[in-house]
């Protein structure tokens, strides 16, 4: 969907590990044609660095994340990819300690500060869907939907569990649920850029809810705003 002049409309939906953000986010971007960013796959490339690599140095982290070759690509059937250069990342991403490095270092503001031209020109003049725990409150402020994805702790873990043991990762729910807990402490209590639903979010609390009913939900709300465009 190519917005017409001064009218693109950028959705920010932001939320803790777990809650659905992805899932939601292909499919209703599928629906409505809207460009995707999947921005904590940008924090993830970074880690993935930092890992190989071996960086630490917060000057060195930030270096790199300006200069990284990131591309995020819609590769048809609701599928996305993330690369460097030429080189798909997509499956080391989703590796747990890069997951874990992630986090710390995207509690560095120089990085984020680095990242954050790439993520709002993301898309172009297209109308634009973004996920992460950012974007509503730092990356785009002035977006035009900002959804909050949660769910409890509990809910969280177990989907997450359930999706690393479908890929073959020997994982105990009681791991995952202490890892994420750790996670989502960091991230929430970062100084910079914290995870922190915007004052103007719309709050959905995926708990209760199937991954068809998250979308569905986010869907009408997002049917909701084109219409009143
Ligand atoms: O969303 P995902 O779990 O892939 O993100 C990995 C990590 O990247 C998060 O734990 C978070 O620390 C960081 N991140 C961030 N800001 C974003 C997206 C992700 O700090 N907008």
């Amino acid at each position: 969907m190519t917005a017409e002049k001064g009218t693109r409309l950028i959705i920010a939906v932001d939320g803790p590990a777990g809650s659905g953000k992805g899932s939601v986010c292909r499919s209703v971007a599928d629906r409505f044609g809207l460009a995707y960013l999947e921005t904590g796959a940008i924090y993830r490339a970074v880690g993935l660095i930092a890992l190989e690599q071996g960086l630490d140095a917060p000057e060195s982290l930030a270096e790199a994340a300006a200069e990284m070759p990131f591309t995020f690509r819609a590769l048809g059937g609701g599928n996305y990819g993330a690369f460097l250069g030429e080189r798909e990342i997509s499956d080391d991403l989703r590796r747990e300690e890069v997951g874990e490095r992630a986090s710390q270092v995207s509690a560095i503001p120089d990085v984020r500060q680095a990242l954050l031209g790439f993520q709002r020109g993301y898309g172009g003049s297209d109308d634009a869907i973004l996920d992460g725990r950012d974007v509503g409150t730092v990356v785009c402020p002035d977006a035009g939907l900002k959804i909050f994805l949660t769910a409890s702790l509990e809910a969280r873990a177990e989907r997450r569990a359930l999706e690393l043991q479908a890929k073959g990762e020997p994982v105990s729910l009681r791991e995952v649920s202490a890892r994420m807990a750790a996670r989502d402490a960091r991230d929430s209590g970062r100084s910079h850029a914290p995870l922190k639903p915007a004052e103007d979010a719309v709050i959905v609390d995926t708990t209760p809810m199937t991954k068809s009913e998250s979308i569905e939900r986010v869907a009408a709300l997002i049917s909701q705003k084109i219409s009143n465009r």
